[in-house]
This record gives C-alpha cells, sequence and structure tokens, in this order.
C-alpha cells in the first residue's frame, strides 16, 4: 500500500469533518514516517501540534486512519525530539537484526555429517552411542557430553549429526555450533563495540537463548582468562536450564593446561568419552563407504592398501583416497589400481617412517609430567623422578619398534635391562590400578595424535 496516498486521504476526511481553521493547524502539516505492526506513526511539527491534536481530535484521527489503513488501529504521534529518537532506535534494531543475520550465518550445520554417514567401529562405538543418546534426549541424558581425541577422527563430524539430528525432529529447536575461536572473536567483539549495552545483548541472545549449545575444541579458551570467565556464565545458565551443551577437545580436561578449575570440574559433570584412532577394519569400511558414496572407481586392494597404511586419522584417510583417484584420473585410468596408490603416496609414506620417534616421545612426557627433560632422563632417584621416567621408557616400548639399548640410551645410557625392568613394573602396576591405566591410554592417545 501507497502509505503516503491513503494519508492524505485520511486528511481529506478531517478536512470535512472538522473546522478548517483547526485543520490548518493541527492536521495540515503531520507527515506520515512508518507502519509498525498495528500502529501508524506519524510525526507532528511541534510537541504543541502535537498535544492539541491528541487532546481534541484523537478519536477522529483514529477512526480516519481505521478507515484508510487495513490492519492499523492505533496511532502513534511523535514531535522532533521523539522522532528522532524513534528513528535512532529503529536503525539500532535494523543493525542488530543485521548483526545477527550474519552471526547465525557462520554457524550453519553442515548436513553432510550426519549419524547415517558416520561409520562404527570399535574406536568410536562408545563416543558414538553418547552422541546418540544426546541428539534423541537433548539436556536429559548426559549434560554436557565432553567428547575428546586427535584430530581428524570424526569429533566435528559428530557434532554436527547431533545438531541435524535434533533439529530435524524439532525444526524449531535453536541449535548453535561453534567452534572456541569463534566464541572468543564474538566475545572480543562485544566488549569492544561503541554501545557496550547492546553488543552484550548480542552476545548474551546469540549464546543464552539457544537450547543446544556446541563448542568444538574448546582447548583454544584455555589460556583466555576472561573468555573462560563468560564461558563459564554462559554454561552455568543453560545448564540451570536443561539446555544441551556438547564440547569437543583434543585432550581430556584434565590435562588441557590453563583451564580454569571450576570449568575442569563442569564438564566433568557430564560425560566424557574419548574418541580413539580407528583400527584397520573401520579405516577400511570407512574407505569403501567413501568410495560407494562418492562413485569412486577403484581396485579393493587399493582400499586395503590405504587402510593398512594410512593409520593416523580419518581425514588423512579420506584425503588419501581422493589424491589417488585423482591420480589415476589424470593417468587415463577408468580404475585406480594399486600402483596408482603407491605412486600417489609415496611422499606420504616416506614421511610416516620417521614421525614418531623416541625424541618426541620423551619430550611430549616431560610435558606431560610436568618435569625437565635433563631430570627425566637423568640420575635423581626421587619418586617425582623416577615414575614418570618409567612410565616414558614403558610408553617408548609400546610405541616403538626400537632395540631396547637404543631405547636405554637415550636415557643417559642406561642398560637395556633397566629398561626392561621400567617396562615390567609399569605393565605390572597397570594391572593393578585402573587410574594409572586410563592415565598411561591418554598419554598414549595424545602422543599418537600429535604425530
Ligand atoms: P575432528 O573434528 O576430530 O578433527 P572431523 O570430524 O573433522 O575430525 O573428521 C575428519 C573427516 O573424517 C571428516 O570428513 C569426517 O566426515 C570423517 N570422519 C571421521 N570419522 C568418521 C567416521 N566414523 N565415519 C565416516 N567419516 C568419518
Ligand atoms: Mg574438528
Amino acid at each position: 500500500m501507497d502509505i503516503k496516498a491513503s494519508f492524505e486521504e485520511v486528511k481529506q476526511d478531517l478536512q470535512l469533518e472538522i473546522n478548517s481553521a483547526y485543520y490548518d493547524i493541527y492536521i495540515a502539516n503531520l507527515e506520515v514516517l512508518k507502519i509498525d505492526k498495528n500502529k501508524l506513526i506519524v510525526y507532528a511539527p511541534t510537541a504543541t501540534c502535537k498535544n492539541q491534536l491528541l487532546v481534541l481530535y484523537k478519536f477522529e484521527f483514529t477512526q480516519a486512519v481505521k478507515r484508510h489503513f487495513e490492519g492499523v488501529d492505533e496511532v502513534l504521534v511523535l514531535d522532533p525530539s521523539e522522532k528522532e529518537q524513534y528513528i535512532e532506535e529503529i536503525t539500532a534494531k535494523q543493525m542488530e537484526l543485521q548483526a545477527r543475520e550474519k552471526m547465525n550465518e557462520k554457524n550453519k550445520l553442515n548436513e553432510k555429517y550426519t549419524f547415517d554417514n558416520f561409520v562404527v567401529g570399535k574406536s568410536n562405538q562408545f563416543v558414538y552411542a553418547a552422541s546418540l543418546a544426546v541428539a534423541e534426549n537433548p539436556g536429559k541424558k548426559f549434560n554436557p557430553l565432553f567428547i575428546y581425541g586427535g584430530v581428524g577422527l570424526g569429533k566435528t563430524h559428530l557434532l554436527h549429526a547431533i545438531g541435524n539430528f535434533i533439529s530435524k525432529k524439532n525444526p524449531s529447536a535453536r541449535i548453535l555450533y561453534v567452534t572456541s575461536e569463534q566464541f572468543t572473536n564474538d566475545y572480543i567483539q562485544a566488549l569492544k563495540a561503541d554501545k557496550k549495552e547492546n553488543a552484550n545483548k548480542l552476545f548474551r541472545d546469540k549464546y543464552r537463548e539457544v537450547d543446544v549449545l556446541m563448542i568444538d575444541d574448546i582447548q583454544f579458551i584455555a589460556n583466555k582468562q576472561s573468555t573462560q570467565e563468560e564461558f563459564f556464565h554462559t554454561f552455568n545458565d543453560l545448564y540451570q536450564l536443561n539446555k544441551q551443551i556438547v564440547i569437543t577437545s583434543d585432550q581430556h580436561p584434565r590435562n588441557i593446561q590453563l583451564l580454569e578449575e571450576r570449568l575442569r570440574s563442569r564438564f566433568t559433570g557430564g560425560l566424557i568419552q574419548d574418541i580413539q584412532k580407528p583400527d584397520y577394519e573401520l579405516r577400511l569400511a570407512i574407505l569403501q563407504k567413501m568410495a560407494e558414496r562418492e562413485n569412486m572407481s577403484v581396485e579393493d586392494e587399493v582400499l586395503s592398501f590405504l587402510a593398512e597404511k594410512i593409520d593416523t586419522d580419518i581425514r588423512e584417510l579420506e584425503s588419501s583416497l581422493v589424491k589417488v583417484c585423482s591420480l589415476s584420473t589424470l593417468l587415463g585410468k577408468s580404475k585406480a589400481t594399486l600402483e596408482d596408490a603407491e605412486e600417489a603416496l609415496k611422499d606420504i609414506l616416506l614421511s610416516k617412517k620417521e614421525a614418531l620417534n623416541i625424541e618426541k616421545i620423551i619430550d611430549m612426557c616431560c610435558d606431560y609430567f610436568k618435569v625437565k627433560k635433563s631430570d627425566l632422563i637423568g640420575k635423581k632417584k626421587s619418586k617425582e623422578i623416577v615414575d614418570p621416567r618409567q612410565i616414558t621408557m614403558y610408553v617408548a616400548t609400546e610405541l616403538l619398534d626400537l632395540p631396547l639399548t637404543t631405547i636405554g640410551e637415550y636415557f643417559g645410557g642406561r642398560d637395556h635391562t633397566t629398561v626392561i625392568h621400567a617396562r615390567d613394573k609399569v605393565a605390572d602396576n597397570l594391572k593393578k590400578n585402573r587410574a594409572l591405566k586410563t592415565d598411561i591410554e591418554d598419554l598414549i592417545s595424545m602422543i599418537r595424535s600429535k604425530t
């Protein structure tokens, strides 16, 4: 509807109804601004004009407006200062709306990642079951769900799968997926904004008015104190409202350095579930599924070759298959062969051999136990040093195919019998001490995930 033309008609009606001297003073100079829901917003040239109009002719004015504006049953008359304020307010609202849309754009769920195309095996069956349970009963079963494991093992995939599942079942559910970097950026943005209150409100609306909040790679907020503080409050608010929270990280919360104690304890309040490296069967199943899904033409032995050789993570597994297929297409072949696979992956396979070595293990164990390298490989006999030293030796024997004499050499030239003693002692303790067992499993999976 052309609101200016309709407003002219309102004026014409009033001209017939009221004394022409008053019409000239109170009505003739009114201007129409806009329709806001059921209200017509009108601008009067002076405050007196506005006040008199409302005292004398509010009824006639409203009636005439109702006749010419469908769906409108109220008038709001603004004087000049009110007009300015009104315009400021609607501009701010508009900007807020745009900012909100922009924020939400980045948080779209990736529809490719679903439970259906998540292949389940020994290394991820528990995390899969926990994620599915959360998706089926958000906020009720495990809250928060904390998933940890190395890169490329499917953490992000599971977050999106949870989100997609919930949103399919309940399209009006408000689901927010963000990386912890995005959370930090939004928070900093809110702090920096000129109109502090408004920006803060925007931030809070985004994070507190959701039904499901998923934060990917939480380890990146570890050294950021004020972001952690804000996250703590966000967490508490949502948690109290029984909203589902899902968090991922590369490590168990107890091993994330510089994570505030109170956050650590919040995370521990729900279910903490690890995701392990895939075994051969799972790797093969994932490759088969991918080849089928993407219509890739490869010989079976290529898939088993890749499954055997690429034992790090699933992302690498997928990219290797793509690489092999691209090479074979480039060579004009209709089906990728073992030869293509060997050729395509020769660099990767070479560098893999030197990926993990004893020095890296020693360095990572020093980090993990917070002991100096000179102490770990030195002569000190105190328990705080001897325990980590023996565990490091044990881990080295588990992860490397090295002669024990060589391992001994890296520990300040110790004899191979010392290594055997350490290895057997730790192995023995593992059987008796469950806490130690989980600790060492975590340590090993961390080392594996970083190489
Ligand atoms: P992370 O977040 O742990 O680093 P991603 O979730 O990004 O790992 O997974 C890396 C890639 O591997 C993605 O393309 C993902 O779809 C795929 N992927 C991971 N786990 C599985 C699985 N169990 N089945 C199928 N694809 C998987
Ligand atoms: Mg990820």
